[in-house]
């Protein structure tokens, strides 16, 4: 399929209409109505074949999980998402990959209100990057840099479950399929970024690694964190793949959580608790924000757990 067929096909999958939406796919550029009193948050991340996902990912999954890394980012900064657009570098003017791949964008996008308002199309290896938009009331957005010592350390979700099938898989051993789901279709938590404006303190997606993404945390805010491994929430599914010590590990440093991991006034956590339980997101108090610096993990003896690796970084030795 040529590069216009495929662009059409793709926008023709796109079901999310927005009213600040004024030109979308079709013109040089789109055209998007800006709001008094707001600040455009605005992030992008790459999706390598090989790097990023399996080179046998369902294209499906593949187009969900290239949104949902973006929606993710935007979900840490308090912000709610607008728009999306998308550059797609594909080896051959694969329909079926394309039709596979809007599906799943498009799915993730209807149940965020996101619309794709353009993008680019070109022939290499395959490589997907998305661009972001959202807002949030100006000066409330939740950043890495507001972190005090006597905060308690929250987390949504559970940890460690995508890097957990992602090793299952590489070894080619059964992988159960609620933990292949949350590596293929991560959730990103939109709803409880929204609820923690005015009650988060710092606020930080977990793509890297809990002990790496904490850490930029620390570094942001000019603090350290102590970390209660048995505190760490883990999934059945997990338990039951791993013992005690491989699942702490996936979950302190796996990553591609997609779960936020935030800090708050300690006296505060029972209001989060009560605010995320109402929109159904699971919360749990995994530590503490301490003066210094680094992150610090104790088993319940408190004596200090080793972290082999901090997390996943690029060009790493
Ligand atoms: P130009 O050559 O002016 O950059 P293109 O031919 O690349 O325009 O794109 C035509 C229109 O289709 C533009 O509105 C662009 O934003 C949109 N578009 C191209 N590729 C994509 C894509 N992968 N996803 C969404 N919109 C796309
Ligand atoms: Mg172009």
């Amino acid at each position: 399929m040529s590069e216009f067929a495929l662009i059409d096909l793709l926008h023709a999958r796109m079901d999310s209409a927005r009213g600040d939406v004024v030109l979308g796919i079709g013109d040089d550029a789109a055209l998007l109505e800006s709001r008094a009193g707001e600040q455009l948050v605005a992030c992008t991340d790459t999706l390598v074949a090989g790097v990023h996902f399996l080179p046998d990912a369902a294209p499906a999954d593949i187009g969900w999980k290239s949104l949902a890394v973006n929606l993710s980012d935007l979900a840490a900064m308090g912000a709610a998402p607008a728009w999306a657009l998308l550059a797609l570098t594909l080896p051959r003017g694969d329909a079926d990959f394309v039709a596979g791949f809007a599906d799943g964008f498009a799915a993730l996008a209807r149940a965020n209100g996101v619309a794709l308002v353009g993008g680019d199309t070109t022939q290499g290896p395959l490589s997907i990057t998305v661009t972001a938009l959202g807002w949030v009331p100006a000066g409330r957005a939740l950043t890495r840099s507001g972190a005090q010592a006597g905060d308690a350390v929250c987390v949504t979700g559970t940890l460690g479950d995508a890097a957990a099938a992602l090793a299952l898989r590489r070894d080619g051993t059964a992988t159960p399929d609620a933990l292949l789901a949350r590596m293929h279709r991560p959730t990103p938590r939109v709803s409880a970024g929204l609820a923690l404006r005015g009650l988060a303190r710092a606020c930080i997606d977990i793509s890297d690694g809990l002990v790496a993404d904490l850490g930029h945390v620390c570094t942001g805010s000019g603090v350290g964190a102590e970390l209660d491994a048995d505190a760490l929430p883990l999934s059945a599914a997990l338990h039951g793949a791993f013992d005690a010590a491989a699942s702490c590990d996936f979950a302190l440093t796996g990553g591609d959580d997609y779960e936020l991991c935030f800090t708050l006034a300690a006296q505060r956590v029972a209001e989060v608790e009560a605010r995320l339980g109402a929109l159904g997101v699971p919360v749990a108090r995994i530590g503490r924000i301490v003066a210094g610096a680094g992150v610090r993990v104790a088993d319940a003896q408190g004596h200090t757990v080793a972290v082999p690796h901090a997390g996943w970084e690029h060009f790493s030795p």
